[in-house]
């Protein structure tokens, strides 16, 4: 059933790619979306738990009515106010659930920020369609696969942009000891090389959407941050990981070279 030659197949792929990308350029991290039945109400689902029913497999059996077309109508229709939701204003919704939406977080202004910008799509698939595509069809919806030397370069966009997560985190704790072993109560973050670091990402992102020019930038771009970081020797970046990051980068620069190469 994936491979659904009618030209409505289209309209889910492109609606799955777009909700993707708008996640991946705000998020600066690979976008999970997809949806496939819920194993306990049936309804369209991304998550567990859930979203329409709670539904949670690891928590032990706990049968569920079946969703209903109408169920799933209001609750994609109320993500927003006046019941003028739509399928990625649902999605993002659901965002608000977690906990790291709290006021004033970042986090919580990036959903914002998404779910703002979800109200402002166009075309995508209603409500009824995604049921009967997902629920009465049995079809998932999802991107496609991503070549290799992309799950390279996601992986050291997120090793690379997450270090300075943790080095907030660090900061968030009364006190921690430095990596020279002596107390220490504050973290030292270079602001500079934080932006450099999102700077990389967000070419990444880029490269990774389709603008070919971008590749290069990037793979420079999060390398310097890399080394900058080495540098610092800062407790809140392990530097199992930054190799292992400069590693992916590498592999990216390999793999874009013999696909550049001539043909023997
Ligand atoms: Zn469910």
């Amino acid at each position: 059933m994936d491979d659904f030659p009618d030209h409505t197949a289209d309209l889910f792929d492109q609606a799955a790619e777009r909700i993707g990308r708008v996640y991946e350029q705000a998020m600066l991290t690979r976008s999970p979306f997809h949806l496939s039945p819920c194993g306990g109400c049936g309804g369209p689902a991304f998550q567990q738990p859930c979203s329409l029913c709670g539904y949670y497999p690891m928590g032990g059996p706990d049968p569920r009515q079946p969703a209903t077309l109408d169920q799933f109508r209001r609750s994609v229709e109320n993500s927003m106010p006046g019941g003028t939701g739509n399928l990625a204003t649902w999605y993002f919704g659901n965002f608000r659930k977690t906990v790291a939406y709290k006021p004033h977080s970042s986090y919580k202004a990036k959903v914002d920020d998404l779910i703002a910008e979800a109200a402002r799509m166009t075309d995508l698939p209603n409500a009824d369609a995604v049921w009967q595509h997902v629920v009465v069809e049995g079809n998932r919806i999802r991107r496609p696969g991503v070549p290799a030397e992309a799950l390279f370069l996601w992986s050291a966009v997120f090793e690379t942009v997450h270090a300075f997560d943790r080095a907030d985190e660090d900061m968030s704790r009364p006190s921690y000891y430095g990596s020279n072993g002596s107390y220490s109560t504050s973290v030292y973050v270079p602001t500079g090389l934080r932006d450099k670091a999102k700077e990389g990402a967000r070419l990444a992102v880029q490269a990774m959407h389709g603008d070919d020019d971008a590749w290069e930038p990037a793979v420079d771009t999060l390398s310097k941050v890399i080394s900058e970081l080495k540098s610092l020797r800062a407790r809140w970046v392990p530097e199992g990981n930054l190799n292992s990051a400069q590693g992916n980068l590498d592999k990216v620069r390999e793999i874009r070279a013999e696909a550049a190469a001539p043909a023997p």
